[in-house]
């Protein structure tokens, strides 16, 4: 009964469920320090698998900081000097200074319509609105000032489904309605444009030319914005009938590691999609700029097709989308077999946060709902600490591996040399007492360090794991081959022992040194199911060498000490008797290793 109590005990891996969270709540603590805070366990896991990534372009593909670069105002491209928030700089046009009144018309509305504040050389609030302040400070206009003179009434505010912000002001007793948004959506609410000092009205010639600079600014990787004013007669409608004034354009710089971070991704089998509310152009210039590559898909595009499931995978882009067309695309990639990571920001982005099998919010300049919505929080918005959380993903569910691995090897073995040992009609060849002691010496610690194995060198050089993938795939060596090599040589140990010196309680040792051994080697083989464990580097898990070391000294103490052996049903063995089986029982881990080592060779050379 005790016996069988026993086996049980040694079959079941009873450590499994903790080894698995506490792998999984490591993982997360490593993931906190490459800026990704993880708000539910298993998401650890399901990183790992992650087969498309949908980013936010502004200010998670790009720095955020933007600073503008060019105006169009009264039929003139001026250029504007200056370095980030730095508020000095120079109107140029034609290489020489020039400030006119449209000029100040222009910048007076963009910071007027802005909720951005610049303090200290920082901007509290949207970066596209901060630069606004930045922009027209060069022309010694200042929010305070204006402000003052120009007091704000009222504002019908930006969203992402309208693409425009206007803001009403009161001027000696007449009300002006200041507009800002997408150029295309603000001309299409425009009669008249302002040239010259006087409003005249606004042709589709010049509708046409205003759109072909727009295009010129975006094709130069700059995100621009349309600018309008108007006199309100009447409180209704106050976003129509507008007198266009003019464009800024400002350019957003990549994150210096997402080209980078797209790089590996690629490797890793990831796609990458940008997705943003941002033009086609200029989306297409950031994304050249950053090494994304594809079709580009439009919001009004997307409106129309179908079956996008039919089409979304050769799509690199989608541009002047809003928050509802991230639900069709999480929706299209998902029906396609795909599992999904997605960023969002907004309120708005909530439902396809939670849609995606991976929501992902922006620490800094993330909404509490799209937080609340997420599964993940980027600390420092930014799309190549994704990329690093989805490595860490795959490091865990690796190490999930190599401790189910070497746990149910030897918890196998101990089955099989039991159950052979009856079969073939000798003794038992291991007592209770010796079952539990390897239980508890090569089965707890090691298990445990392996959970905490750094990770394996080729984590983003393979395709992403699919999310129905058994668990076991790839571990035969381990779970069939290891086992047979083990219960072979512990029955082939005890018997010479039993038979040749007739001794029992040394046959028992002699099996009981063997199992312990065969698992401490195959703890270090089972640091890779790929690479060689020289490759991968023997003593790089300091944890695993402390484990390793620990489980020797008890099991040297068990043998060679009788005062203390006499408890676990030792018996000792001499120094050449010991000395031969800790030999020995590394036949296992060799082999391993060394059909390791020819299948990564031969890979090498295939490739
Ligand atoms: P993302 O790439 O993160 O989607 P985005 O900022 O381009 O970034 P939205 O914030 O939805 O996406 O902006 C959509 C468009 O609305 C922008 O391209 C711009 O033309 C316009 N826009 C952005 N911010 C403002 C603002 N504060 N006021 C007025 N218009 C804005």
């Amino acid at each position: 009964f005790i016996l069988s109590v026993a086996v049980a005990v040694a079959a079941i891996p009873e450590a499994f469920l903790a080894i698995v969270t506490m792998a999984l709540a490591l993982g997360t603590r490593r993931m906190l320090k490459r800026n990704a805070l993880v708000r539910r366990l298993p998401s650890v896991e399901t990183l790992g698998s992650t087969t498309v990534i949908c980013s936010d372009k502004t200010g998670t593909l790009t720095a955020n900081e933007m600073t503008v670069k060019k105006l169009f105002v009264n039929g003139k491209v001026i250029d504007v000097t200056g370095v980030g928030y730095e508020t000095k700089g120079q109107f140029l046009w034609k290489n020489k200074p020039v400030m006119i009144e449209e000029i100040e018309l222009l910048l007076r509305i963009g910071v007027l319509n802005n909720n951005a504040e610049l303090k200290e050389g920082n901007v509290i609030g949207d970066p596209t609105e901060g630069c606004l302040i930045v922009s027209a400070e060069k022309a010694s206009l200042t929010k305070k000032d204006l402000e003052i003179e120009f007091p704000r009434i009222d504002e019908i505010e930006f969203t992402s489904e309208r693409k425009m912000m206007t803001t009403i002001h009161k001027l000696h007793g007449e009300k002006l309605a200041y507009v800002k948004g997408a150029p295309e959506v603000v001309l299409k609410l425009c009669n008249y444009i302002y040239i010259n000092g006087k409003s005249k009205k606004l042709t589709e010639e010049m509708k046409k030319e205003i759109l072909e600079i727009n295009k010129e600014f975006a094709d130069s990787a700059l995100r621009v914005l349309g600018f309008a004013y108007k006199t309100i007669v009447t409180d209704k409608e106050p976003e129509k009938n507008l007198i266009f004034v003019g464009l800024q354009g400002m350019i957003d710089p990549p994150r210096e590691e997402v080209k980078i971070a797209i790089e590996k991704c690629k490797k890793a089998g990831i796609k990458v999609i940008m997705i943003t509310g941002d033009h086609e152009i200029t989306a297409r210039a950031v994304a050249k700029e950053i090494g994304l590559v594809g079709k580009v898909v439009t919001g009004q595009q997307l409106d129309e097709i179908k079956n996008l499931e039919d089409w979304v995978e050769d799509i690199a882009i989608f541009a002047r989308v809003n928050p509802e067309h991230k639900i069709k695309i999480v929706d299209a990639l998902k029906k396609k077999g795909h599992v999904v990571a997605m960023t969002g920001d907004g309120v708005n982005d909530a439902p396809a946060l939670k849609k995606a099998d991976i929501g992902i919010a922006m620490g800094i300049t993330g909404t509490d709902v799209s937080k609340e919505a997420s599964s993940m929080i980027l600390t420092d918005d930014n799309f190549a600490s994704i990329v690093n959380a989805v490595e860490e993903g795959r490091g865990v569910y690796d190490n999930i591996r190599k401790y189910i691995g070497f746990l149910l090897s030897g918890n196998i073995s101990e089955v099989l040399i039991i159950f052979f040992g009856i079969i073939f009609g000798l003794p038992l060849p291991l007592t209770a007492t010796q079952i539990l002691l390897i239980n508890l010496v090569t089965d707890g610690l090691p298990a445990l360090a392996l959970s905490v194995d750094p990770y394996e060198p080729n984590a983003m050089n393979r395709k992403p794991r699919k999310l129905d993938e058994p668990i076991f795939k790839g571990l035969n060596p381990f779970l069939v081959y290891y086992p047979i090599v083990m219960t072979i040589t512990a029955l082939a140990l005890f018997s010479w022992f039993y038979f040749e010196k007739d001794n029992l309680f040394q046959a028992q040792t002699a099996t009981f040194l063997t199992i312990s051994m065969f698992e401490l080697y195959q703890a270090f083989a089972s640091r890779s199911t790929i690479y060689p464990a020289f490759k991968v580097g023997i003593f790089k898990n300091k944890y695993l060498i402390f484990a390793i070391l620990s489980s020797f000294t008890v099991i040297v103490t068990s043998i060679f000490i009788p005062s203390f052996g006499k408890f676990l049903d030792m018996s000792p063995l001499s120094i050449f008797e010991f000395t031969f089986i800790v030999i020995v029982s590394s036949i296992g881990a060799i082999i391993i290793e060394i059909s390791k080592y020819i299948k990564t060779r031969k890979e090498a050379i295939e490739v």
